[in-house]
């Protein structure tokens, strides 16, 4: 692509521009077949995705958002429960928790990672409820409500670490539903299993989203459940077509959250790529590791657990002079992003929720501090090396101009 006016955050054009003759073709077979919604074409996909997350099944349904609703409900979240995430997360998963008719409660982050922090999950357990007998739940003193669930969010790529939410989940019988959504691919080892485990493969259900943007990206809205629950995807091909099992026969109510012929196809050739485009966004963070480390006393980057192999959904490093440097970039023409500027906790929509500023400390001190750059697999070296010494030319900058007023 010509990127000579800059370099753009993300990059939707090259990749598509490569493989237009295939989409072309799915398109053409789709046409011709009139099998717009469902059909082989979702059931190929959805057994392809199912096998590169090394999951038994893979439910194909419209958004991500949904997928997040529907691996809730068909998980076995109740009506009224206490379901426990992070605040610093896409809203689209807490929306997913209020439209399955539970309620959001939030746990702190790790400072490395940007993931749930298990200690803080374990801590909100044992500290802030109080044991059910009757149900063997742990009852929300916030709320008054039973903690069912619990939603790891495997954010900008990286795994949570499993193990150990696992383990609380279990002692305190919680549901565990993946948020998938920015983790295609992503692996985690699991020194309790001695084995590497996939996004998608450890939870009860995980959640994918496949909005254009993401790792493995619809030209639309797209979205997968994985389970390896059988019945858990039997119930989600029902609850994502209206509750019927057999057409106008209604088990259940449920939704209009099909993904569609021509999402599917397409998807499946992008799948097909999906694996080296992964490696090539890893190369390319490690190049950014190698270029940005001199500057390590200003800008953090990010942090890879020795037990995790991310797939750099996003490439986000953290600085104090947040909005300087993003107005640096801007004028350099490279293009950044913030995910996410606002924890949820402090969000519009959630004051009900009575959550205040203090609550979560380690989500609010990065919000602040957090900067996306440019991270895709076509990314250039060169470009990388024009968003380095950007960065350098910045922190440069910021240092004589410290050293002035300081009189030093
Ligand atoms: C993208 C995303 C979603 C929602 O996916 P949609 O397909 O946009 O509905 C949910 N959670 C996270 C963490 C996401 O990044």
């Amino acid at each position: 692509m010509g990127l000579s006016n800059g370099i753009p955050f993300l990059d939707l054009v090259s990749p598509h521009v490569e493989l237009e003759a295939e989409f072309t073709a799915v398109f053409h077979k789709v046409l011709r077949s009139a099998m717009f919604i469902g059909g082989p074409t979702v059931e190929n996909f959805e057994r392809e995705f199912a096998s590169f997350c090394d999951a038994r099944f893979a439910v194909g349904v419209s958004s991500g958002t949904d997928a997040l609703r529907f691996a809730l409900l068909a998980a076995g979240i109740r009506k009224g429960d206490s379901v426990l995430t992070v605040p610093n997360t896409f809203i689209a998963t807490t929306e997913a928790i209020s439209q399955a008719d539970a309620l959001p409660e939030f746990v702190d982050i790790d400072e490395g990672t940007y993931n749930m922090n298990p200690a803080c999950l374990r801590q909100y357990l044992e500290t802030q409820c109080d044991p059910d007998r009757r149900t063997g739940l742990r009852i929300s003193r916030r709320t008054g409500r039973p903690v069912s669930a619990v939603v790891p969010v495997h954010l900008y790529g990286q795994m949570c670490d499993m193990d150990a939410i696992l383990d609380i989940a279990e002692e305190y019988n919680l549901i565990v539903v993946e948020d998938a959504c920015q983790a295609h691919g992503a692996k985690y080892f699991s020194a309790k299993d001695k084995t590497w485990k996939k996004a998608g493969s450890v939870g009860v259900a995980a959640a994918f989203s496949f909005y254009p943007g993401k790792n493995l990206g619809a030209c639309g809205e797209a979205g997968a459940v994985t389970t390896n629950s059988e019945q858990i995807a039997r119930h989600i091909k029902m609850i994502r077509d209206h509750g019927q099992a057999k057409k106008y026969y209604h088990d259940v109510e449920g939704y209009n959250g099909r993904l569609d012929a021509l999402q599917a196809g397409l998807l499946q050739v992008k799948l097909k790529h999906l694996a080296q485009w992964n490696e090539q966004r890893r190369a390319r963070a490690a190049f950014y590791g190698q270029l940005l480390a001199p500057l390590s006393e200003s800008v953090i980057l990010p942090v890879e657990p020795s037990w995790s192999h991310g797939v750099y959904h996003l490439y986000v490093i953290r600085t104090s002079d947040r909005e300087e440097l993003q107005a640096h970039l801007s004028s350099r023409s490279i293009g950044t992003a913030i995910h996410y500027p606002i924890p949820l906790h402090l969000q519009k929509a959630y004051r009900g929720l009575g959550y205040r500023a203090g609550d979560f400390p380690v989500a609010e001190s990065v919000a602040p501090q957090i900067l996306s750059v440019p991270m895709y697999a076509q990314l250039q070296l060169e470009q990388q090396e024009s968003v380095a010494k950007a960065i350098g030319d910045f922190v440069a900058s910021r240092h004589s101009a410290f050293v002035m007023s300081a009189g030093i």
